[in-house]
């Protein structure tokens, strides 16, 4: 068989952009969603992009630059900004826009009323829990490729998607900011992704808890664990044991609630999975 060229030219540039394709998490430029922003600075190094003053992951696919933006599930639809600075420190910039997204509404309710309206102590314990949740959130690690496609972190049923508006004891609380796998008590948890483990521990609401560095402001945080089985400072590869679901913390049953964030920005875990998992989920 004879192929031009050109066509094999054509050929190769499809498969070499499907296979650069696959390391993008899916666009969603919605609250709560992600924007892929492609920048026109080609060369290196890596320019330097911010949205409302955090730094933003910058990836290279294709020959190009771009950014990939977290955007907060409380972000105002709309267009947006990003400031982004070259290797010269030349600033330029580029205008996005967030579509509007309504997000179901779930009722759920707690026998421990103390899950619901904790007492001044609890208070305390909430407000040393949230600064270190924070801080883990806040982590910035350099990395040239951080990995974009995740897998499952545990074999279940996907229980409550992510940015429901919630009302526990038909009291408004803050959205869902991840999603829920239910399995049984001690069913494996992994890493989907390599990283390193930044922080882990026990709070109020989200229970023993590992949070895992993939790079480039990309957190993971895995909670309600009956156990924890790495300790910080540890390397994960994907597939590796972390730890084991559990209930501990604000829950009605045994389940894993996974959260990603970028830049700060807690976002659909789902558009970081591959097809494959994404399947699994259905
Ligand atoms: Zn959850």
């Amino acid at each position: 068989m004879k192929i031009s060229v050109g066509v094999f030219a054509l050929w190769l540039v499809l498969v070499c952009d499907a296979a650069a394709a696959q390391d993008l998490p899916r666009a969603n430029s919605v609250p709560g969603g992600i924007a892929v922003v492609p920048l026109v600075a080609a060369q290196e190094p890596m320019p330097r992009a911010y949205f409302t003053s955090q730094r933003v992951m910058v990836v290279r696919q294709s020959g190009f630059w771009r950014a990939v933006v977290g955007l907060p599930l409380s972000l105002t639809p709309g267009r947006h900004r990003l400031t982004v600075a070259d290797g010269a420190d030349n600033e330029r910039e580029y205008y996005f826009t967030v579509r509007a997204k309504r997000y179901a509404v779930q009722y759920l309710t707690l026998k421990n009323k103390r899950l619901v309206d904790p007492t001044a102590e609890d208070l305390r314990r909430i407000e040393q829990d949230k600064a270190a949740i924070w801080t883990a959130f806040a982590t910035w690690t350099e990395s040239d490729s951080p990995p974009l496609r995740f897998h499952m972190p545990a074999q279940g049923r996907l229980s409550s998607g992510f940015g429901l508006k919630r009302f526990f004891n038909n009291q408004p609380r803050q959205p869902h900011s991840g999603i829920d796998i239910a399995a049984p008590l001690g069913t494996p948890v992994t890493a989907p992704a390599p990283g390193t483990v930044i922080e882990t521990g026990s709070y109020f609401f989200n229970g023993n808890s590992v949070f895992i560095d993939h790079g480039q402001g990309l957190i993971s945080m895995y909670n309600h664990l009956n156990k924890v089985t790495v300790t910080r400072g540890m390397q994960v590869k994907r597939g590796q044991k972390i730890g084991e679901i559990g209930m501990t913390g604000r829950v009605t049953g045994p389940h894993l609630h996974w959260t990603i964030s970028l830049n700060d920005s807690r976002v659909d875990p789902l558009l970081f999975l591959s097809d494959e998992s994404l399947a699994q989920t259905k």
